[in-house]
């Protein structure tokens, strides 16, 4: 069965699909800055383009929304065109649109995320779906994490990554290469790798992405990126990605 993405569809297609839709996808994004590499919609395409590629898999059991490409990126707000949302802004979108999603009788979603400094966020939508309005909600990360241990039997990795370096430039290359400019550049790094992973760590406000992690905005090496690498480390997350829809659906 064909994938149901909403923007492709009009809502008679939708009511007669609605049936066997067993999950609402909504894919989340940011509209931040990605060093001289990629685009401002870097988070928001990638989800996007992966949740459709998701959707040619498993066809009718998941709706397909359109992504929601604001995010929290107080961190980065020293790069003009950043725009991040409060906390409580975003907790109220996501829920809104789970409410509106489960009024049409799909009763479970799955936010797919594209960008890390959403997570924290995401945490507290899920418990408050489930908690105050008794929605069935889930969120997963598009799986970085997961290639990275395949990825560095071929490739030197750096310690630290996961923002317009190889690995996303690579993600963008494969699924969304409008994103990707002609000429890439390595990261600025203006400290050393153990003091920024303690960044990372301790969250995410209370400090400078442009100050004190990276002065073009760009992790590692993303000229070391390629379209092969991004299905590589694509095809690894949409098997997991299908896995844990089917343990949603059986739940
Ligand atoms: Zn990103």
């Amino acid at each position: 069965m064909k994938r149901l993405v909403v923007a492709e569809m009009t809502w008679p297609e939708v009511q007669r699909e609605l049936d066997h839709v067993k999950v609402a996808v909504v894919p989340v994004g940011s509209c931040e800055q990605h060093g001289p590499n990629t685009t401002f919609t870097t988070d928001t395409d990638r989800a996007y383009e992966f949740c459709k590629l998701l959707g040619d898999r498993v066809g009718g059991k998941i709706l397909i929304f359109p992504p929601f490409g604001y995010g929290i990126s107080m961190h980065h707000m020293d790069f003009p065109a950043t725009v991040t949302l409060r906390v409580e802004t975003m907790i109220h979108a996501l829920t809104d649109i789970a409410e509106s999603i489960g009024k049409h009788g799909i009763k479970k979603i799955l936010y797919v995320n594209g960008h890390g400094g959403n997570r924290f966020v995401l945490d507290a939508v899920v418990n408050t779906l489930k908690y105050e309005y008794g929605i069935e909600a889930y969120w997963s990360s598009m799986g970085t994490n997961l290639s990275r241990k395949q990825l560095s039997k071929e490739m030197d990795i750096p310690d630290v990554i996961g923002h317009a370096c190889e690995l996303e430039t690579s993600q963008c290359l494969y699924l969304a290469p409008w994103l990707v400019k002609d000429t890439l550049e390595a990261g600025e790094i203006q400290n050393d790798s153990a003091y920024v992973q303690r960044l990372f760590k301790d969250g995410n406000a209370a400090w400078s992405w442009r100050y004190d992690v990276s002065a073009n905005g760009a992790l590692g090496d993303a000229r070391k990126a390629t379209a092969e690498i991004g299905k590589t480390m694509t095809d690894i997350s949409l098997e997991y990605m299908e896995r844990l829809l089917d343990e949603i659906i059986r739940r």
